[in-house]
């Protein structure tokens, strides 16, 4: 081969603007490279036509292009609730609307069905990771590999009996049976999801400590959500929830702490000398009036937060774009500083942070060389989005997700111009409607 002759690739995508999240900005007129589902360059348009010949190229003159975005915490079946019950206080919201009617209707195809309506919505808008909770992960694992979609399924854990399972030992089994059944599947991971402090006891805390050492498992939690939770606690064991998690073995890297609302000092000391990470879940928080997480503070003391949806159910949304644009005004209001979260702090909190709460940021979260092409296109060329003087400002505080056009997972378009390529959306669209007439 002479030295000269451009190296065949699968995908070239020009972009008006590339965002690569690391470094931080955003680049004119340069090409993305795609082969064999990985990003094998960024460079300038120009020096791209002298290195590579793509078999597909794709042209976005009028485009951002940025790491897929990844949601940290969603329960992606619970899209089957969405508007069921909105304007309630938590504990209404979950005792008399939500858990009776998990507690009638639970079972594989709800799963099946609501993760994918979930899926088929995040895809759409621009989120091509997240990391899912909620009963049967099998069923939902399903659903993502029939989406495209990548991502990180919990083990749910509770030491109350459901009708999935009977006791602590049940779930763990169940969830490690749906963990080996899709161990091939490459998109696919699992974690420990023990639902929260308060719903699982101290032994059945020891044992999936054990399980996720020996393993090398994630293990995520919903921690310190509401007050009433952490005065709850403080009451019977004179702890707060973190330390006790922290004296049970739980804390440490691989320890996901979903909302994390109602921390003192200590916890968000502990939460940073153990390498724990955060999901910052704002519009869930606001909607279920839980409060307001210490964002500033935890990224003071050097703690890696995520951002999260939460299940549809409590937010109403599953859209990454819209949770960036509220974590960040939210941060303003909270500490009365119009400079806490900045534009391009709050996108790297929506990608590459996310991976690293999920221990995937060597994978995907950033446009990097060597990374999965993880890869969204959003349209900065409209009404909504003119004039434009800063790509990255705009993506979070102008764009929606509306403007999000094409989506890769790992080098396949799974949205092209707006269509899901891979969901039947009339298929969808009619369960949908068949368990809104069942639930109602
Ligand atoms: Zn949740």
């Amino acid at each position: 081969m002479a030295q000269n002759e451009p190296r065949a690739v699968d995908l070239r995508i020009d972009a008006r603007f590339v965002i690569p999240v690391e470094p931080a900005g955003a680049l004119a007129d340069h090409a993305l490279i795609v082969d064999a589902n990985r990003i094998a360059a960024l460079l300038p348009v120009a020096q791209a036509d002298r290195e590579y010949a793509a078999r597909e190229r794709v042209a976005l003159p009028q485009h951002a292009l940025i790491p897929g975005l990844v949601n940290a915490h969603t329960h992606a079946a619970m899209t089957l609730l969405r508007g069921i019950a909105d304007d309630v206080v938590l504990k209404a919201w979950l005792e008399e609307h939500i858990w009776p009617r998990e507690a009638q209707f639970m079972a594989p195809d709800f799963v099946h069905d609501g993760t994918l309506l979930g899926a088929a919505e995040m895809l759409r808008a621009g989120i091509t990771c997240c990391n899912d909770m909620y009963f049967h992960p099998e069923a939902a694992a399903q659903a993502y590999e029939q989406a495209g979609m990548r991502a990180m399924i919990g083990m749910p854990i509770l030491d109350l009996p459901t009708p999935y399972a009977a006791d602590a030992d049940a779930y763990l089994q169940r969830g490690l049976a749906a963990r080996d059944a899709f161990k091939d599947s490459p998109r696919l991971a699992f974690s420990l999801a023990p639902h929260a402090p308060y719903t699982v006891g101290d032994d059945t805390w020891r044992t999936l400590v054990v399980y996720a050492r020996q393993l090398d498992l994630i293990v995520q939690t919903h921690l310190a959500e509401t007050a009433r939770e952490v005065d709850d606690a403080r009451a019977r064991s004179h702890e707060s929830p973190l330390a006790r998690l922290d004296r049970l073995g739980a804390t440490g890297p691989a320890f996901v702490a979903i909302h994390a609302v109602h921390l003192d000092a200590r916890d968000m000391d502990l939460l940073a000398t153990q390498g724990c990470h955060v999901v910052h879940c704002p519009v869930s928080n606001m909607k279920l009036a839980s409060g307001i997480a210490p964002v500033a503070a935890l990224l003071a003391r050097g703690v890696n937060v995520a951002l999260g949806t939460d299940g549809a159910a409590s937010n109403n949304r599953l859209d990454m774009l819209d949770e960036m644009r509220v974590a960040s005004l939210l941060a303003k209001v909270a500490t009365g500083d119009a400079s806490a979260l900045p534009a391009p702090r709050v996108l790297r909190m929506a990608t590459l942070d996310g991976a690293a709460a999920l221990g995937l940021d060597a994978r995907i979260g950033s446009l990097a060389a060597g990374k999965e092409a993880d890869v969204v296109a959003v349209r900065l060329a409209d009404v909504e989005t003119l004039p434009l003087y800063d790509p990255v400002s705009q993506l979070v505080n102008a764009a929606g997700r509306e403007h999000v056009t094409d989506v890769w997972v790992a080098g396949e378009r799974v949205v092209a111009e707006r269509q899901l390529t891979k969901i039947d959306v009339d298929a969808l669209v009619g369960r949908a409607r068949m368990w809104q007439a069942r639930l109602a």
